[in-house]
């Protein structure tokens, strides 16, 4: 549009304004340059140029707005313009150009009819006074300028197929095909905007133990039972419900157009059910089961984020009343989403105002009949409860992310505290817990050389303890992270060992330098005589494979005997020493006594 302005007032307002009474030859001679360098602009703008008649019959007109209509300017002189304008337009374009004789200008998108086709254009509208002033006055002629839009247009389709594919990727899993979280919330908003007596209900559904299926069974296998899982689940529901999957082995299922709420349950039974039939290939033969929580519309929220938490804490109700199970949500558990959220909050403010605290449980080297490290415990010393223990607030730190920055203090505290005892002790060692979490966020190994350089500590003096889950969850990226730890001298115990499913052969791949026996085998030695087999067999196969032991959870004179006889290398727990502040270990003198009672024993 800005050309067609400079090119009228190249030609029109300076022509027609400029038109003396008396003209010289040379003024006539530049008069017709001028307009033929103003036809040539006129003809090669890529822009169609019409003038018309206040009849809107067409007086002139560019090659290009000739070329536009399909036919020649000779063709087109005194033709009605507005016969070529889509007839649905054809009223308003004429009201618009019988406007502008008024207005001056405007600016209209219609489309041109041009034999079967139909061009999407964008008009310019400029009523053009002969006095050469844009004002009104009886003797006027129109100027349309017509843009063709039809690459625009064809543009504008390729972005939306491209921008539909692209909100497909965002709103699709791509394993399974279903919805993703996104996807699903979005038709959960829909389905809740549309007014309707009945009811739908938000299914949540978490596969019971598929970590364990997918860890050793490797990720093709799991891949492929999740599409299968994501299959019976499309069968099991009509086609008015949307199947999605949210993540992992957690799957949603919106089921619309219920008349009661226990319609759900029926259907989540037929789910589980048909979850239940056997996986059967070659290499495996498995069955499944499920975790589902059911929250209601409009029973229970009109919010979709709100119905969505609600199905999550009653499915994490059904998980942990011990899994294959539906739970409907209750104001019950309500109660408890609302303590979990205050917990989140508090918990945000204790790492911000620093109410955690670290507490060191001693761990007695029976070779060298002396404390030789300590395992770092966290505590939260709260300003109205006073000291918790971290099995009442982890999974929640873990769950929301603080273990990050959490646990890049509790290392760094527990290495400059390290510092302070080397002084004295140049040998001790601490080992620190480091959660399964930690490992995901990718440059924990990273993190932990900086901290290590900073504080000065050798990477030697510190071992981290790892669950068989952490390993296990994120297979080759854990491994990885182990080796690169590894190789920087940092040392590495499976804390909790027995627990899992970690089988010896896996223990051999694993670059460890320890393993923690679990409390659970420890308490009742030497009476339970199958423990007592299992402890001694894992000294045994550890001993094989160059792998110190651990005894967790020491609490009697028995216990010790029998582990000193089974060459266990190392005990902990309540006998050796309970998990105290810095100062009580800082303070050498209270475990020498304990140390002597110890290597007596
Ligand atoms: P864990 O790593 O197995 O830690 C040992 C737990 O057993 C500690 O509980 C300890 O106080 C307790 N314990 C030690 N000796 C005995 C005993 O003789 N008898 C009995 N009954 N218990 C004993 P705590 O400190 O409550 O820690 C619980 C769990 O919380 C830890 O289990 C660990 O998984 C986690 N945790 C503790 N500190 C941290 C931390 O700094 N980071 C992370 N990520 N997790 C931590
Ligand atoms: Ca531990
Ligand atoms: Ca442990």
């Amino acid at each position: 549009m800005k050309f067609l302005a400079k090119a009228r007032s190249l030609s029109v307002k300076r022509i027609l304004q400029s038109r003396p009474a008396l003209v010289t030859g040379r003024e006539i001679h530049r008069l017709r340059a001028e307009n033929a360098r103003y036809r040539s602009l006129f003809d090669a703008a890529p822009i169609g140029h019409f003038t018309l008649d206040t009849s809107f019959r067409i007086l002139e007109i560019n090659s290009v707005g000739a070329a536009m209509l399909g036919t020649s300017a000779e063709d087109l002189h005194r033709t009605s313009f507005i016969s070529n304008i889509i007839s649905a337009d054809r009223i308003s374009v004429s009201n618009l150009l019988s406007e502008i004789a008024k207005v001056g200008e405007r600016t209209v998108s219609t489309s041109l009819q041009v034999s079967d086709n139909t061009i999407p254009v964008m008009l310019h509208l400029t009523a053009v006074y002969s006095s050469g002033h844009t004002v009104p006055s009886s003797d006027y002629r129109f100027h349309v300028a017509i843009l063709d839009l039809s690459e625009h247009h064809e543009t504008q389709n390729n972005l939306r197929i491209a921008r539909d594919g692209l909100q497909h990727v965002a709103h699709h899993d791509p394993l399974t095909r279903l919805p993703n979280r996104c996807g699903l919330m979005e038709q959960l908003r829909l389905t809740l905007d549309t007014k309707s007596n009945s009811k739908t209900a938000l299914l949540l559904l978490d596969l019971d133990h598929f970590k364990q299926v997918n860890g050793p069974l490797g990720h093709h296998i799991g891949d492929k039972l999740l599409r299968e899982v994501a299959s019976r689940l499309l069968n099991a529901v009509s086609e008015i419900d949307t199947v999605g999957r949210l993540g992992g082995d957690e799957f949603a299922i919106i089921l619309r157009d219920l008349s009661t709420a226990s319609d759900a349950t029926v259907i989540a039974e037929k789910i589980t059910d048909a979850l239940a039939e056997q996986y059967v290939s070659a290499s495996y033969d498995i069955r499944l089961s499920a975790s589902i929580g059911i929250s209601v519309f409009p029973d229970h929220t009109d919010n979709p984020k709100q119905l969505l938490s609600f199905a999550d804490a009653a499915m994490n109700q059904a998980k942990q009343r011990g899994r294959n199970l539906i739970q409907f949500y209750t104001a019950a558990l309500n109660t408890r989403l609302t303590e979990r959220f205050e917990l989140e909050r508090d918990l945000r403010i204790a790492l911000r105002e620093s109410q955690f605290e670290l507490y060191f449980q001693p761990q007695y080297d029976i070779r060298a009949a002396s404390i030789t490290g300590y395992e770092v415990l966290l505590r939260w010393n709260h300003p109205e409860q006073g000291i918790i223990g971290p099995e009442s607030f982890i999974e929640v730190v873990e769950e929301t992310g603080l273990i990050d920055p959490l646990g890049d203090w509790i290392l760094s505290e527990s290495c400059k505290k390290l510092v302070e005892l080397r002084r004295n002790n140049p040998n001790i060692k601490f080992s620190v817990n480091v959660s399964a979490k930690q490992f995901v966020s990718g440059n924990l190994q990273d993190r932990i050389a900086r901290i290590l350089q900073t504080t000065g500590v050798p990477a030697n003096a510190i071992e981290l303890e790892l669950t068989e889950s952490a390993l296990l969850e994120n297979g080759d990226h854990s491994l990885n992270m182990l080796q690169d730890l590894r190789a920087a001298g940092v040392e590495l115990a499976i804390d909790d060992f027995g627990t899992g499913y970690s089988s010896f052969s896996r223990l051999q791949k694993l670059p460890v330098t320890r393993v923690k026996i679990d409390r659970s085998f420890v308490q009742d030695i030497p009476d339970n005589h199958s423990n007592c087999s299992i402890v001694k067999a894992i000294i045994s196969v550890a001993h094989e494979l160059g792998i110190e032991v651990v005894a967790e959870g020491v609490e009697t004179h028995q216990q010790l005997e029998f582990l000193k006889a089974a060459a266990c290398d190392i005990l902990q727990g309540y006998y050796v020493g309970r998990p105290c502040t810095f100062e009580q270990i800082s303070d050498n003198a209270s475990f020498s006594k304990e140390e002597s009672d110890l290597a007596v024993a």
